[in-house]
C-alpha cells in the first residue's frame, strides 16, 4: 500500500516512516498508510508557510472567497465518501461521519462569505483634524494542531478562518486520524491558493508537534486537545511570543430538575453523554438530578441504553461505534474500576463487547450513587461513561454543576423559565444549553469554554477573527 504523503511547499513529499491508520471497528482493516513527517520536514513546512504569507495577504477577497467556496462545495459533494472514511478511521457511525463532513463544508462556506465581509471602523479622534481607523490584518503564519475526535470538523474550523483571513498554515493532525486531514488538504491543494499556503505535516506530537512549538517561526498557534498538552503548548507559545488559542477538555454538567419533561431530559442526556461514543469534549459526563425525578430518570436512561446497538460504525442500525483505540479503551475501563472502587454503583453497562469484527466495542455505562468529589466526576474520561449525582434542589444542582475545574458546556432540563434563565446567567461554562444536549453546536456562533477548558479567543463564527487577525489602529492627519 503506497503511503499518502505530506504536503509541503506545494509538493507531496514522502516522510521518514509511515503511520498505519487502523479501523477501530475492525482491527484487520488498514484504512491507509500515511507518511510520517520528520522534524526537518516540519521546519521546511514552516519556512514554506512563511514564504507564502505575503502571497496570502495579497489575495483579493474574491480569490479567498473562491478558494473557500471550492473546498466547501467539494466537501459537500463528497460527504458520503468522506463521512465513511471518517467513520472508518475514528469509529463514529456513518450518520455521524457524514454529519461531521457536512459541518466541515458549512464552515468553509461560512468563511467564504466572511472573506467579503471584512470591514474596518472609522472613529473621530479626540484631537482636532485627525482621523482614526481600525483595520484587521492577517497574523501571518498559523500552526494548527488538532485532536482525533473530530477528524474533519476541527481541522475545518481552524483552517477555514486561518485562510479566509489571509494567513498561511502549517497543519498537524492527530496521528490516529490522518485520513480526513489528508483528504481535506488534498482538496485545498486544488483550491487555487498560493504554493506553501497550506502545509500538512502528519506524525507524532513529540516530533512534529514539538518542532512546531519550538521553531519560533510561527505567529500564532491554534490547538485543540487535552489539558496537559494544551498547557505545554501555551508555555512554548509564550516563549516564542506566538499568539495562542487552546480548546481542551470538559466535565460537562447536565442538570435535570423535577419539573423537566422526562422524555426531553432523557433524550438529551443519552445523546449528550453517549453518542459519538462519548468522545466529545462537550459530552455530558455529570448528570445532576434532583430527588423527585431521580429514579424515573435513571430507569428511563437505562431503558434507552438497553435499546442501543453498539457495533461496527458502518453497520446498518449501529447507534454507537467503537472506542477510538486501545489506549482510550484502557482508560475507559480503568475509570470504570476507579468508579467502582470509589463506591459508585454501575446501573448499566461498562463491559467490553465482542462483535463479528474485532474492535474496541464498549457497552455505554451509567454510574449512580456518585458524589461530585469522586475522581470519575472530576477527571475527563472521554468515553461512553456518565455519572448521576443526586441533589436536593436547583440551588444545589447549580453549585455542583459549577464545582469543576472545567467550563466548556453545560445544560439544564426544566420547564421553569426562571431556573432556565438563572442557569444561563450563572453557569460557569462558555456554552449553555436549555432542554438540549450539552454537545451539538452551530457553526456561525462562538465556540469555547472557561476555566480549564479554554484559553484565548473563541473559535468559529465571526469571533474567529479575534484570533486569526491582528488589529491595527491608524491615526491620519489629512
Ligand atoms: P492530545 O492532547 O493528546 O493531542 C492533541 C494534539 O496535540 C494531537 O495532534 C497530538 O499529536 C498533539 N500533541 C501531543 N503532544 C504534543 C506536543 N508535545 N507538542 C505539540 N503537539 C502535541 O489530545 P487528543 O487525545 O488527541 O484529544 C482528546 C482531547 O481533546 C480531550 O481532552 C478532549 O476534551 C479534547 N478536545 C477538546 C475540544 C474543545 O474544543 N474543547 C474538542 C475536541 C477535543
Amino acid at each position: 500500500m503506497e503511503a499518502h504523503k505530506n504536503f509541503i511547499a506545494g509538493a507531496w513529499v514522502e516522510g521518514d516512516g509511515t503511520i498505519r491508520n487502523v479501523n477501530p471497528s475492525d482491527l484487520s482493516e488498514t484504512v491507509g498508510e500515511y507518511a510520517r513527517a520528520s522534524a526537518a520536514q516540519t521546519t521546511d513546512a514552516i519556512r514554506a508557510a512563511r514564504a507564502a504569507a505575503p502571497k496570502m495577504r495579497a489575495l483579493t477577497p474574491q480569490q479567498r472567497f473562491d478558494a473557500m467556496e471550492f473546498v466547501g462545495n467539494e466537501l459537500m459533494a463528497r460527504r458520503e465518501e468522506l463521512g465513511e472514511l471518517l467513520s472508518r478511521e475514528e469509529g463514529k457511525t456513518r450518520a455521524e461521519g457524514i454529519g461531521e463532513t457536512i459541518r466541515a463544508a458549512q464552515i468553509f462556506k461560512f468563511f467564504a462569505g466572511e472573506t467579503v465581509r471584512q470591514a474596518g471602523e472609522k472613529h473621530p479622534s479626540v484631537r482636532p483634524g485627525v482621523e482614526v481607523e481600525i483595520t484587521r490584518e492577517p497574523v501571518g503564519v498559523v500552526g494548527v494542531i488538532t485532536p482525533w475526535n473530530f477528524p474533519i470538523a476541527i481541522p475545518a474550523w481552524k483552517l477555514a478562518p486561518a485562510l479566509a483571513y489571509g494567513n498561511a498554515v502549517v497543519f498537524k493532525p492527530a496521528a490516529l486520524v490522518p485520513a480526513c486531514a489528508w483528504a481535506l488538504v488534498e482538496i485545498l491543494s486544488r483550491s487555487g491558493l498560493p504554493e506553501g499556503a497550506v502545509n500538512l505535516v502528519m506524525g507524532s506530537g513529540s516530533v512534529v508537534g514539538e518542532t512546531i512549538l519550538s521553531d519560533g517561526g510561527l505567529d500564532a498557534i491554534s490547538f485543540t486537545g487535552s489539558v496537559a498538552t494544551g498547557k505545554h503548548v501555551a508555555m512554548k507559545a509564550v516563549e516564542s511570543h506566538a499568539k495562542v488559542q487552546l480548546e481542551m477538555g470538559g466535565k460537562n454538567p447536565f442538570v435535570v430538575l423535577d419539573d423537566a419533561d422526562l422524555d426531553t431530559a432523557v433524550g438529551a442526556a443519552v445523546n449528550g453523554a453517549f453518542f459519538s461514543t462519548g468522545q466529545r469534549c462537550t459530552a455530558s459526563s455529570r448528570l445532576i438530578v434532583t430527588e423527585k425525578i431521580h429514579d424515573a430518570f435513571v430507569d428511563s436512561v437505562v431503558a434507552k441504553l438497553k435499546g442501543l446497538t453498539i457495533d461496527h460504525a458502518l453497520k446498518q442500525g449501529t447507534d454507537i461505534g467503537p472506542v477510538v483505540d486501545e489506549s482510550q479503551l484502557d482508560q475507559d475501563l480503568r475509570y470504570l474500576d476507579v468508579g467502582r472502587e470509589e463506591g459508585a454503583e454501575v446501573a448499566y453497562g461498562g463491559t467490553r463487547l465482542n462483535r463479528e469484527t474485532e474492535g474496541y466495542f464498549l457497552e455505554p455505562a451509567l454510574f449512580t450513587g456518585t458524589s461530585n468529589a469522586m475522581r470519575i466526576n472530576r477527571e475527563e474520561i472521554f468515553g461512553p461513561i456518565a455519572s448521576v449525582i443526586k441533589v436536593a434542589d436547583y440551588d444545589e444542582a447549580l453549585e455542583v454543576a459549577n464545582d469543576t475545574d472545567f467550563g466548556l458546556s453545560s445544560g439544564i432540563a426544566t420547564s421553569s423559565l426562571k431556573h432556565a434563565s438563572h442557569f444561563r446567567d450563572h453557569s460557569q461554562a462558555g456554552m449553555v444549553m436549555v432542554n438540549l444536549p450539552t454537545a451539538g453546536v452551530d457553526y456561525h456562533v462562538p465556540f469555547g469554554g472557561r476555566k480549564g477548558s479554554s484559553y484565548g479567543p473563541r473559535e468559529q463564527g465571526r469571533y474567529a477573527a479575534e484570533f486569526y487577525t491582528a488589529v491595527k489602529t491608524a491615526y491620519i492627519q489629512p
